[in-house]
């Protein structure tokens, strides 16, 4: 088993308030790992430390077996350049809770921005970001703009603009939790077609009905540390630990 994402001893405070405690997590290559816990126990900030959005203040982060924002030089750790990050973060697809589209830009040229930008030939770009909104139910969109679609369908583009530079890893940050409860569905139903893909997904959300279906690992977190984590049955049919016991009685 290859590991796709390795997190050792995530510390991170903002002022004196410590958010991430410790953290310990390796995610398998190809898997999909969904992470639970009640607001404010320091999800999105594990998920952007992953993503050079926060630096952690301990600890460390390994995607694909590269360290994240630092090397290693003799014994110490040194900070990378802007230029060595941002080719890390292409590596890193992440699709936000606010779908956080350019609304200037067409549902085509959103998804091609970030290949063009880095300099990707544009005809190959193009074509490649068609194919992906056509897998996500959107190539007839693609001329659109996003105030013109639905917020499943401005989600389902954001995914398809994740996918576009074929990250090792896409993060999802409650990419439900903002949408009508209609529009749930045709989002995750997106996100469980890309289990089994080769690519490794780590999602935080609170659908447990999508969790239990695509999981192969499912970690909950409570206040900056992860509390307990195993196979979906583990964590839901037979939780070990009482806050992991308390959250999901008020969730399920
Ligand atoms: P979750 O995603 O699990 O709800 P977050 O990681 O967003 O939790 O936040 C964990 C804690 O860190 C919260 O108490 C939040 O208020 C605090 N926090 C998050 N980001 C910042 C920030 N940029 N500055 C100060 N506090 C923050
Ligand atoms: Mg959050």
């Amino acid at each position: 088993m290859s590991t796709a994402l390795e997190i050792r001893g995530a510390t991170k405070a903002f002022g004196d308030k410590p958010v991430l405690r410790g953290i310990d997590l390796d995610v398998a290559r190809g898997s999909v790992t969904v992470i639970l816990g009640p607001s404010g126990s320091g999800k999105s900030t594990l998920l952007r430390a992953i993503n050079h959005l926060e630096k952690l203040d301990q600890g460390f982060v390994r995607v694909a077996g590269e360290l994240i924002g630092v090397k290693v030089k003799g014994d110490r750790f040194v900070e990378l350049h802007e230029r060595d990050i941002l080719t890390q973060r292409s590596r890193i697809g992440f699709v936000f809770q606010a779908f956080n589209l350019f609304p200037h830009l067409t549902i085509l040229e959103n998804v091609t921005e970030a290949p063009i930008s880095l300099a990707r030939d544009v005809a190959e770009s193009r074509e490649k970001a068609l194919i992906l909104l056509d897998r996500v139910g959107l190539a007839d969109k693609a001329a659109a703009y996003p105030r013109q679609l639905s917020g499943g369908q401005q989600q389902r583009v954001a995914i398809a603009r994740a996918l576009v530079l074929e990250p090792e890893l896409i993060l999802f940050d409650e990419p439900t939790s903002a949408l009508d409860p209609e529009l749930v569905r045709e989002v995750l139903d997106v996100i469980s077609g890309l289990a089994g893909t080769g690519t490794t997904l780590v999602v935080v959300t609170h659908e447990i009905g999508f969790a239990r279906e695509v999981a192969d690992r499912v970690v909950f977190m409570d206040e900056g540390v992860i509390v307990e984590q195993g196979t979906p049955a583990e964590i839901f049919d037979t939780p070990s630990h009482p806050r992991t016991r308390e959250f999901l009685s008020r969730v399920l």
